[in-house]
């Protein structure tokens, strides 16, 4: 259920619907849009009738929502949502370009990096301290470790950090180290690591499972917000096919698929999409060209002595390369790119 209110609705009507719904033993979820405020409705309805809620002053309609996501669609939000990571917005008008290694490795390897990173124009910076490996013999990352070294690293070069959280113990130190949280591909359909980037209090980028339809997608990022936390960017990575040309297929067409049912911003990995170095910058490219918000791509200073994904790591200069690419092609589709934070380096 979504109660749509007036575009002049007062904040104290939309309280007292709020409140009326919170009596009513049910969650309400107050989504402001740029032309009016829809209130979603969430929880077991019982014998209560919200429709009752079409009486408060201030009201337009209540509708119920057919399909199971609610918090994320277009009908609790026409507008697109902006979404601030650190003081850089994702989604609107703008795009961005992240970049970073796979994995943290040391502070002179992240200080590397993030240095091209900024010099290029990028706007946050990635780089995971847990590594979900295939292998359990594989550099699993540095953990708190490696969160501290982000955290020094946005210090120096004004970068917002996104980083991976991998369990529910990861979760609350990427929470107080980093500006957003990644959930991987591995752990899309985690429901309990979902519930509690919900009651985080950083933003969530949600990358899509390797095999995940786009209402599975979807409805993971339901989880998220209908815990409290709408700030949910969605994250096309590839999924898998029997194409072995490439280490996944980067699916871009669930991007216009996805603008037209929900208002969450769309970034696209072209690294683990691909995961060969040579593609990274032409489906970069066309990504924007597609409608996506950015892109969030692996860059390391040294590819070859990288431990892991080395094969489809990109060199800062590649990168800068890249972040001219994709501000000319966002050109051509009405955007640009965002500034990035003003550089202390
Ligand atoms: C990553 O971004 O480092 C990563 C592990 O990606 P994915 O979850 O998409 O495989
Ligand atoms: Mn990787």
């Amino acid at each position: 259920m979504l109660v749509v209110m007036e575009a002049g609705a007062r904040p104290d009507q939309i309280e007292a619907v709020v409140r009326h719904i919170e009596r009513m033993g049910l969650k309400a979820h107050a989504i402001p849009g740029a032309n009016r405020t829809a209130i979603g409705i969430t929880g077991k309805p019982g014998t209560a009738d919200p429709e009752v809620l079409e009486n408060y002053p201030g009201v337009k309609e209540v509708i119920r929502v057919s399909h199971a996501y609610k918090l994320v669609s277009r009908e609790a939000r026409p507008d697109d949502s902006i979404i601030n990571v650190g003081g850089v917005d994702v989604g609107g008008n703008g795009i961005i370009v992240v970049g970073g290694p796979c994995a943290v490795e040391s502070l002179d390897q992240a200080r590397a990096i993030a240095e091209g990173i900024k010099n290029a124009g990028g706007q946050l910076f990635r780089g995971g301290a847990y590594k979900p490996r295939t292998s359990p013999y594989s550099f699993q990352g540095l953990g708190e470790e490696g969160l501290e070294i982000l955290a020094r690293v946005r210090e120096e070069f004004d970068l917002p950090i996104v980083t991976e959280a991998i369990d529910n113990e990861a979760l609350l130190l990427v929470d107080k180290y980093a500006d957003c949280i990644q959930i991987g591909a591995r752990n899309m359909q985690n429901f309990s690591l979902l519930k509690m980037a919900g009651r985080a209090r950083k933003p969530v980028l949600l990358k899509r499972g390797m095999s995940a339809t786009l209402e599975e997608l979807l409805l993971s990022a339901e989880y998220i917000m209908a815990e409290g936390n709408y700030n949910v960017i969605l994250c096309e990575r590839g999924v898998r096919t029997f194409a072995d040309h490439t280490r996944n297929t980067l699916d871009l067409s669930i991007i216009p698929a996805i603008k037209r049912i929900s208002h969450l911003p769309v970034l696209v990995d072209p690294s683990h999409g691909t995961g060969k170095r040579n593609k990274v910058a032409p489906m970069s490219r066309a990504s924007i060209a597609a409608g996506a918000d950015g892109v969030l791509i692996e860059v390391h200073h040294k590819p070859e002595e990288a431990l892991s994904d080395g094969p489809q790591a990109i060199l800062p200069d590649a990168f800068a390369q890249i972040v001219r690419e994709c501000d000319a092609i966002a050109r051509v589709v009405g955007r640009s790119l965002q500034p990035a934070l003003t550089a202390s380096v």
